[in-house]
């Protein structure tokens, strides 16, 4: 089998994207979509457009096209092209070429601005299942204001109804704290504390957003218990993350704590501490991980973004997403770019005589879809 023949099988596989946000429900302008490119939450300097990198260049040479404009169309043409298009019909097209059979929508960040599950169903005509925010279940139930010593029941009854339908949940404790925590499970009594604590702020004006790594932690067991594959946002993101605090090496210790619930540990992005997914996902049966978002900012580096993450894991313990949360050109480019780089990394080791071509097919398959079915136990 050539090259070219691989990278066709590659293009007809119906991906599962294991995590991923909605598509944008309304149009917005240049600025704003400049905006939604880019990690980054500060405005952009006027000296530079932030479609000069990877992923603005990737954005005119894959989406131009499919607008039914030139590849490497210039900007103003670009934008000129999809206003006149409408969110819905941009939608409609980007997400209808992504080839993506089901999504796993994360629904706890901004959700007023992107379609939700209803929403990204019709969108896609693909089947979507939701992962649910263990951090926002806890906020919607402390914003009624309970006594602290009913918070963990009232949570433990919204979790199991919030999650009722999900195939998943997510923490980010990456983000509210970094993952260098007390691995134990907190006590009642300290749980009970900390609720205390955090409800009196919430009394006296405080944000009702839990950032206390006792309340945290308690999230994660809790997350652990409720047996659904548990997301963890892992690396890479804005700069609300300390990156440093990051490495999902520092999960290690919870990692072997939790080892014997059964609990899939899903290690989302990883970049760049994706050879530490990678090696945690060797040596702990319960871990997986994947490499989206880095696939989507690498733009035309992505492919040894790839290479680097079918490193040490075993391939059935590696995950394909986009993390596409806002323009559908980012949902578009998360699959596009994972069959160009997985064509050009498998190719390369198929040519060079290393893989048969039926393993590297056989790989693709699991990594973009099939280890996905079974771990989220996914039926449609
Ligand atoms: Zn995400």
């Amino acid at each position: 089998m050539s090259t070219e023949q691989l990278a066709a099988e590659l293009d007809t596989l119906r991906l599962v994207d294991h995590h991923v946000h909605g598509a944008l429900a309304s149009t917005v302008d240049r600025a704003a979509f400049e905006e939604l490119i880019t990690e980054s939450d500060r405005p952009i300097p006027p000296f530079m457009t932030q479609l000069d990198s990877q992923v603005g260049f990737a954005i005119r040479r894959h989406c131009a096209p499919l607008l039914g404009l030139p590849a490497f169309a210039a900007p103003a043409g670009y934008f000129a092209r999809r206003a006149e298009l409408g969110e819905t019909e941009v939608n409609r097209i980007l997400l209808g070429a992504s080839g993506v059979g089901a999504y796993l929508l994360d629904t706890g960040y901004r959700g007023d601005a992107i379609l939700d599950v209803p929403g990204m169903a019709a969108a896609s005509g693909s089947s979507t299942h939701e992962i649910v925010r263990l951090e926002s279940v806890l906020e919607a139930v402390a914003a009624r204001r309970p006594g602290a010593g009913e918070l963990v029941a009232a949570f433990r009854d919204e979790l199991a109804t919030a999650t009722a339908n999900a195939v998943g949940t997510k923490s980010i404790i990456a983000y509210r704290h970094g993952f260098a925590f007390d691995p134990e499970r907190p006590g009642p009594a300290e749980v009970t504390k900390a609720a205390e604590t955090w409800l009196a702020q919430i009394d006296r004006g405080g944000p009702v957003r839990v950032s206390s790594p006792v309340l945290l932690r308690f999230l994660l067991w809790e997350g652990v218990d409720r047996g659904l594959p548990l997301q963890l946002h892992v690396g890479y993101g804005d700069p609300d993350v300390d990156l440093d605090r990051c490495d999902p090496l520092l999960l290690t210790r919870w990692l072997k704590l939790v080892e014997s619930s059964g609990t899939p540990i899903m290690l989302l992005h990883c970049y760049p501490f994706h050879r530490n997914a990678g090696y945690l996902a060797q040596v702990f049966p319960h871990v997986y991980f994947d490499v989206g978002l880095g696939i989507n900012y690498t733009g035309a580096r992505s492919d040894a973004v790839i290479a680097e993450s079918l490193e040490l894991a075993p391939f059935a313990k590696t995950l394909f997403s986009s993390d596409a949360w806002g323009p559908a050109e980012l949902h578009l480019l998360g699959a596009r770019l994972w069959r160009r780089g997985m064509a050009k990394v498998l190719g390369a080791w198929v040519d060079e005589g290393e893989w048969s071509s039926a393993d590297a097919i056989r790989v693709a398959t699991m990594i973009g879809r099939e280890n996905a079915i079974r771990v989220y136990g996914l039926t449609s």
